[in-house]
């Protein structure tokens, strides 16, 4: 957004453009695309009374790009869950991963790997 737009946007609020809240939101939502700005806004009001912080604007504005942008499901991967289940590993949480007791580890991929990282099955083998 330029200058321009983030006086509009105050005006819109009812917080009024002064020169330290221009300077403050722009430092703060300066980097958001207009529209999306608007619609964050628009979001505040309808939910909210009182006036939006700039700071409440932009995690609005987060919430709807990661609605409009969901994380890419994954393409490839799974588990091999007799490596989890018969050694155990998958009662324990995961010291490398933190995977939780109950949940498969997680690749550095960030998808879920098909077998346990070593440490949960070493760790799981010293304690038997
Ligand atoms: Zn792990």
């Amino acid at each position: 957004m330029n200058r321009f737009d983030i006086v509009a946007i105050l005006e819109e609020t009812g917080i009024g453009a002064t020169e330290t809240a221009t300077r403050h939101w722009g430092d703060t939502i300066g980097h958001l695309d207009p529209d999306l700005a608007r619609e964050a806004l628009h979001i505040h009001q309808r939910a909210n009374a009182f006036l939006p912080s700039a700071s409440e604007i932009l995690d609005i504005a987060n919430d709807i790009q990661a609605r409009n942008n969901p994380a890419p499901t994954p393409t490839r991967s799974r588990a091999v869950m007799p490596s989890y289940t018969l050694t155990g590993a998958i009662n324990e949480d995961c010291p490398t991963c933190e995977a939780p007791a109950g949940h498969t580890c997680i690749a550095a991929t960030g998808l879920e790997a098909r077998i346990p990282c070593v440490s949960r099955l070493t760790r799981k083998a010293a304690a038997a």
